[in-house]
């Protein structure tokens, strides 16, 4: 049984601790949600929030208020410092240690934090569910955004005062007090955890999590705010990196040949495919309803492959599984930012920091997924060629 605390977010907090990592979280059998009623987040909301913010909340979203059940949503998991602006608390906490930071949040906890790099992408989420709602008022079908925080449960408040003064629609908070939030992940049925710290995101990768870990870029360009605007490079995000050890190990030609000899043999899947079949699944339910042309999310492949000597396999690869990518950009080695530029993606995703800086350098918000034969060191021309090529 969870005790009752006079502190509302440590409610929160001790329930979430209440989880196990089952079986459930390989899919295969019930998952401790189904056995966890107490754990409801609408408990948790009217728990945890003062009066003036539940009633607020009633009113922003008219009608039954529900929340998916992890195994139906798509949930995304971000962290605290991708979702909102930390770097002054970050500071205090490096040079004053933890005590001083503790006593610096709460001080503060009445001054919203600014919006971070994950920001737009989570308010696009939340555009994506309002129309969901509309089309499909009792489907669980959804996006559900879990914050993910190391912090400990007094910065709660701050980060509680900070999600209502955005009107962000977040309810489900792990606040891990330093601990790994790996397993609350993975019980959570996570599809999608973003992270300014790439060691729990390597973690995550290993275990199977599309993961990437984000950056606060320099400038930042003005994206939709009707549309969730998405993209994915190919090999070692959407593919495993199986390609490109081919070309580590062989070289350009060998690659090109390997390519076209294998033509009809299906890449393996990457880290992010998982996500995109996510995002093509709600997709579909717009298509269902007559609003493909409206459809308020849209993906986009941008690789440096080049279309005519090895685009076909990875087209013929996502057609296989049966996935639509809206867009298919082959730049041939060409560089990323530009094009990305004019996409205006919420989120664009690449194994290789290269094409990351890149891309953000031109104001596109850009994550960074640790995966793949580029992550290890190579020599300076392979490593140009390698750039050229993912
Ligand atoms: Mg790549």
């Amino acid at each position: 049984m969870v005790k009752m605390s006079l502190d509302p977010v440590q409610v929160v907090s001790a329930q979430v601790n209440e989880l196990k990592v089952g079986p459930s979280s390989n899919g295969d059998s019930r998952g401790p949600w189904e056995d966890k009623q107490e754990f409801n987040s609408q408990e948790c909301l009217n728990n945890t929030k003062p009066k003036s913010v539940t009633g607020r909340r009633a009113r922003k979203v008219e009608g039954a208020v529900f929340f998916p059940r992890p195994e139906h949503a798509v949930t995304i998991a971000v962290s605290t410092r991708v979702l909102f602006r930390t770097e002054k608390e970050q500071k205090v906490f490096e040079q004053q240690g933890i005590e001083e930071y503790l006593r610096y949040q709460i001080e503060h906890e009445n001054e919203p934090f600014a919006p971070g790099p994950a920001f737009p992408f989570v308010k696009a989420l939340e555009t994506v569910n309002a129309r969901l709602r509309d089309l499909y008022p009792q489907s669980e079908e959804l996006f559900d955004i879990v914050l993910v925080t190391y912090n400990h449960a007094h910065v709660g408040v701050r980060l509680i005062n900070t999600i209502n003064h955005h009107n962000l629609f977040i309810e489900r908070f792990c606040m891990t007090g330093g601990g790994s939030p790996i397993g609350y992940l993975k019980a959570w049925h996570t599809n999608l955890y973003l992270s300014a710290d790439a060691d729990k995101v390597r973690e995550a990768l290993a275990e199977g999590i599309a993961a990437a870990t984000m950056f606060m870029p320099e400038k930042q360009t003005v994206v939709s705010e009707s549309q969730l605007r998405v993209a994915f490079d190919g090999d070692a995000v959407l593919f495993s990196d199986e390609s490109e050890r081919i070309f580590k190990a062989h070289g350009l030609d060998k690659f090109f040949e390997h390519e076209k000899d294998n033509e009809d043999t299906l890449l393996d899947h990457g880290p992010l495919k998982g996500f995109l079949e996510a995002l093509g699944k709600l997709q579909k339910k717009f298509y269902a309803k007559g609003h493909r042309l409206d459809c308020p999310i849209r993906t986009f492949l941008v690789t440096a492959r080049s279309a005519a000597s090895s685009g076909i396999r990875a087209l013929k690869t996502l057609r296989a599984w049966g996935l639509e990518i809206d867009e298919a950009l082959f730049l041939a080695g060409a560089p990323k930012g530009p094009m990305l530029e004019k996409i205006r993606p919420h989120i664009y995703f690449d194994d290789q920091m290269f094409h990351v800086e890149g891309a953000a350098e031109m104001g596109t918000i850009a994550a960074h997924v640790p995966y793949g034969v580029a992550q290890y060191n190579s020599s300076k021309k392979n490593q140009r060629w390698a750039n050229k090529l993912t």
